[in-house]
């Protein structure tokens, strides 16, 4: 439920009414921000002022909604939709900067505190959608809509916000709505428990090195990594190589020890599952349990009809539909680069069946003979601070944005850099970069903001406050951090939502920036990573650190050739977790499951290879289980599809920065926010909808 659920996350509102209060040491409840563009004071922001400011903000909203339901007059737009639109201030800037920093720069404090606050927040979330007095009022607004002028915006808005009081139970009986409560309750804290435990697991398995003969096949490069890493352990002159996948990966692609690979790749594919005190099994089977009733009391056959219902692709059948026309399309692929390996090994006289932690090693060698291209030969065209500089310029081509750094702007960890945005010299937003793996940021790639622009009560234009994070490659002693294709391109990726935030252009809080739905919202994510390796733009920030030299044009045949080389693992193991996530909330009984009996079961039906693991297994699939993607991974391909074929409207006219087809983007999708239905926003931009076939021939299966 887009409005009220993510009310408290996605949307910012800084009133400028009530003048000279009193100043707090607790800058949450201070009017704003003394800083350059009211960033969040980070530095002086502790732990213990979050509670304080969540119980303050909860009582904010509720008096404005009490203010609400009192009005004697007619329900109308204004006096209540527009009112709850921005009741939740105080609320919302708290919960921006506590969400941000327990993903990015959390500690044992803020994890405890997350746990006693996140079923505060399912409370009083329920505490709002529940309360029939307020639901009566939207109602009589939704019933009457006729009388009142709206804009297409506010339809949206008066609809969604309709559409979710339904949805969260507002029509239910007294008794079931206390069942609803409960279930709530519930699945908040199993879902926080689950992204502790996986963070515990993470951090727990390192596999320590301490003889040079086990680095065999390993490039300088990354046992120079492996060695600042056990630097920073206090275990100096060892390797250490951890389960986070940019350590990882590395270890897996080129360490010529089969034992090790093995050990380190099942350290990381029993995340979750491995009977201890952090095992997620038993959470994930109660949350599977606990959403099927929650669907089937709200209505719903399954938990994936009651969210596909708000996304572009409406029903389960359809999801499923469109993942199995790309699975067709994709395991043959995966097959015949299984039995190329095979060949492989049996040509080197290895005695062995291959298994899933050889799949990186000999795609790798495999690769090397076909494209005699290496990560590592790349690596050094891509310093970070030049891809970064890449993606600035694609902006300024597309959109005409200009990056400035800036020194003297708050962050909440050294590793952060920030940027003011502008465009002709006016102020567009703020941009914060966070790029390093360390042990309190959890895994991945994403990209959220201390404030979503939209525009304050009185129409006044609030800017945004955007923050990137990564975990990409490190420095090392004597190199700058430098990057695979496969790291800038989620640079790329990230940047593109940032993007979303920056240009939206909206009034209402609860449809600015990202406000969209999950398949609709990697649209301006995904089209970015189109730029990242066109000759176009290489040329200009793929130079290398040291002697400055653009990337040679062989080396970008290759990297273009190569890019879908391994495109039937990389599909198929997505697709098995997408598949994965559907049979989970597909269900339509409420189950005991045994949840690795379920997941054999679901992967065999499709017909999964054995060398191939699904990107995520159920025990450390954050994204379904802590991350808001139930039955909602398949939106990244889904939005594939839309990105693949979004871009060929630039390719189309010869020139990858045409300028009328980016305003059209800018105009269409990403200033639009979720005023709109996604549908008809991109046939607005495209003039047409959009096919699968675009996605098969971007990934090479067609
Ligand atoms: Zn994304």
């Amino acid at each position: 439920m887009k409005r009220i659920t993510f009310i408290l996350w996605l949307t910012v509102i800084i009133f400028s009414g009530c003048k000279t209060k009193e100043k707090n040491d607790n800058p949450f409840l201070n009017e704003k921000y003394e800083t350059p563009f009211e960033v969040p004071p980070f530095e002086t922001i502790k732990s213990s002022y979050f509670m304080p400011a969540y119980l303050k903000g909860f009582e904010e909203q509720k008096k404005a909604i009490n203010t609400i339901i009192n009005n004697p007059e007619e329900p109308t737009f204004i006096n209540t939709i527009k009112a709850l639109e921005y009741s939740d201030e105080l609320l919302t800037r708290v919960s921006r900067v506590f969400g941000l920093l327990n993903s990015a720069n959390t500690n044992d404090t803020l994890q405890a505190l997350n746990k006693e606050i996140a079923p505060l927040v399912s409370k009083h979330r329920d505490d709002i959608t529940l309360n029939d007095s307020l639901f009566q009022r939207v109602k009589s607004v939704f019933n009457n809509k006729e009388k009142f002028t709206l804009t297409e915006e506010e339809k949206k808005v008066l609809d969604e916000t309709y559409k979710d009081f339904i949805r969260s139970g507002a029509a239910l009986s007294p008794e079931d709505k206390d069942k609803l409560r409960k279930i709530n309750e519930e699945l908040s804290l199993l879902s926080v428990q689950f992204g502790q435990n996986l963070l515990a697991e993470t951090n727990g398995f390192k596999l320590i090195l301490e003889n040079p003969e086990d680095l065999s096949g390993l490039p300088e490069g990354i046992r120079a990594q492996a060695a600042t890493m056990a630097k920073s352990m206090d275990m100096d002159g060892k390797w250490v190589f951890t389960i986070q996948v940019p350590s990882m990966t590395p270890f897996l692609q080129y360490s010529d020890r089969r034992d090790l690979r093995e050990k380190l790749f099942t350290w990381y594919f029993m995340k979750g599952d491995n009977d201890n005190a952090n095992d997620n099994k038993a959470i994930i089977a109660r949350m599977t349990k606990l959403r099927v009733e929650r669907s089937r009391l709200l209505g719903y056959r399954s938990y994936a009809d009651y969210v596909l219902e708000k996304n572009m692709a409406k029903t389960p059948e359809r999801v499923v539909d469109f993942l199995k026309q790309v699975w067709d399309a994709a395991i043959p692929v995966a097959k015949a680069e299984a039995a190329a390996q095979q060949e492989l090994i049996n040509m080197e006289g290895g005695k062995f069946k291959l298994e899933p932690w050889d799949w990186w090693y000999y795609t790798e060698k495999i690769k090397k003979q076909k494209y005699d291209l290496s990560d590592e030969a790349t690596r050094p065209y891509f310093k970070i601070d030049n891809v970064m500089e890449g993606m600035f310029y694609v902006a300024n081509r597309l959109y005409g944005l200009n990056f400035n750094k800036r020194n003297d702007i708050p962050k909440y960890h050294p590793d952060v850099v920030t940027f003011e945005v502008t465009r002709d010299n006016k102020h567009v937003g703020v941009l914060m970069i966070d790029n390093y793996p360390r042990p309190s940021k959890r895994g991945g790639a994403w990209c959220g903001a201390y404030r979503s622009q939209c525009r304050d009560i009185d129409g006044k234009m609030i800017n945004p406050i955007v923050s990137m994070v990564t975990n990409s490659s490190t420095p090392t002693a004597d190199k700058p951090a430098l990057l695979t294709s496969m790291e800038a391109e989620t640079l790329f990726h990230e940047f593109g939502h940032a993007l979303h935030q920056l240009l939206s252009n909206s009034n209402y809080p609860s449809v600015s920036g990202t406000s969209v739905p999950r398949d609709f919202v990697e649209l301006p994510s995904q089209i970015m990573e189109h730029w990242v390796l066109e000759p176009e733009v290489l040329k200009v920030y793929a130079k290398h650190y040291q002697t400055g030299e653009v990337i040679p044009a062989e080396i970008v045949d290759k990297l273009n050739n190569s890019g879908k080389f391994n495109t039937g693992f990389t599909t198929v193991e997505f697709l098995a977790a997408a598949l994965l996530d559907m049979d989970y909330h597909t269900l339509t009984e409420p189950l005991d499951l045994d949840i690795r009996a379920f997941e054999k079961q679901s992967l065999d039906k499709y017909g999964l290879i054995p060398e191939i693991k699904p990107r995520y297994r159920s025990t450390y699939f954050n994204h379904i289980w802590a991350g808001g993607y139930a039955s909602g991974y398949y939106s990244y391909y889904w939005s594939e599809m839309l990105d693949a074929d979004a871009f060929q409207a630039f390719k189309e006219t010869g020139d990858i920065f045409n300028k009328e087809v980016a305003a059209r983007f800018e105009k269409e999708i990403l200033s639009k926010g979720g005023t709109r239905d996604p549908l008809e926003m991109y046939i607005a931009f495209r003039g047409k909808e959009p096919g699968v076939d675009a996605l098969l021939i971007n990934r090479g299966l067609k």
